[in-house]
């Protein structure tokens, strides 16, 4: 039983080292913003555990994500989006083989259009965009969902990126919030999915223009999105050929195939 879960938060880390105005917002980016934030207010849902949080840039080798430090990961958040293309591709393997084993994974904002998202889709992970300085509302669909605790009907952020829809992604388990954007588009803005023993969740506010990820509602998400994403298995699937538990007779023109194929003769 885990007494604490282990957190890293994913940052490509360009736009606050090349543009004032962000590094101004976020000035050890917006990765530590998250990570302290995180630290500091580990979630509201009943029986919440303590968080380690640290962090990883695309600039450290591996990307900070080596096969050791993922292997020990409980929950990793991704931020990326001038330079999806420059994320090794076997880094991508690698945290998708921890997904698939139970890690949680927690995609921000312009992350719907990184690697490991498309991979986990499976779909384009398209939609509208438009930078016009718009209020967000975002609308709490689901209230008793875990990564809804402690918030009201809707919260509201000033200014943001307008996402719209239509949104391609496989349709979500569980849709926790949808924005209204001061234009008229709506968009379905926190979505949940299972993949193997994993679990994902998009969540889509946090333009790196504004202090978003500053934000009192958004900070809570994050970290119940955390809690709910947690591990509860860490399994390895390894597909074996099963030795039968009872003893089966044999049946008159049938060959007993099935004991002797390995799973190279199922490919
Ligand atoms: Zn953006």
């Amino acid at each position: 039983m885990k007494t604490r879960i282990s957190v890293i938060v994913w940052n490509e880390f360009r736009h606050e080292r090349e543009n004032a105005a962000v590094g101004a917002i976020y000035p050890e980016g917006l990765h530590t913003t998250i990570a302290n934030a995180l630290a500091a207010t580990p979630g509201l849902n009943p029986g919440a555990l303590p968080l380690d949080t640290s962090t990883a840039t695309l600039d450290e080798a591996e990307h900070g994500l080596s096969e050791a430090r993922l292997a020990s990961c409980d929950v990793l958040i991704w931020w990326g989006h001038k330079v999806h293309n420059l994320v090794d591709d076997a880094v991508v393997d690698q945290v998708q083989k921890r997904v698939l084993e139970g890690m949680g994974l927690i995609v921000l904002h312009s992350g719907h259009f990184s690697k490991i998202f498309r991979r986990m889709m499976g779909t384009n992970c398209s939609l509208k965009w438009r930078e016009a300085h718009e209020k967000e509302r975002l609308w709490v669909v689901e209230p008793s969902h875990p990564i809804a605790a402690g918030l009201g009907e809707y919260f509201e952020l000033p200014n943001e990126e307008m996402y719209g829809e239509r949104f391609d992604i496989p349709q979500p388990d569980s849709t926790v919030f949808i924005s209204w954007f001061e234009g008229g588009e709506v968009f379905r803005s926190g979505c949940c999915w299972e993949r193997g023993h994993g679990r994902i969740f998009y969540f889509r506010p946090g333009h790196e223009a504004y202090p978003t990820y500053h934000d009192k509602n958004v900070q809570r998400v994050i970290a119940n999105a955390v809690q709910w994403a947690a591990p509860r298995v860490n399994i390895v699937d390894v597909c074996p050929n099963a030795a039968p538990l009872e003893t089966i007779s044999p049946k008159a023109g049938f060959t007993n195939v099935g004991i002797t194929q390995t799973k190279a003769d199922l490919v």
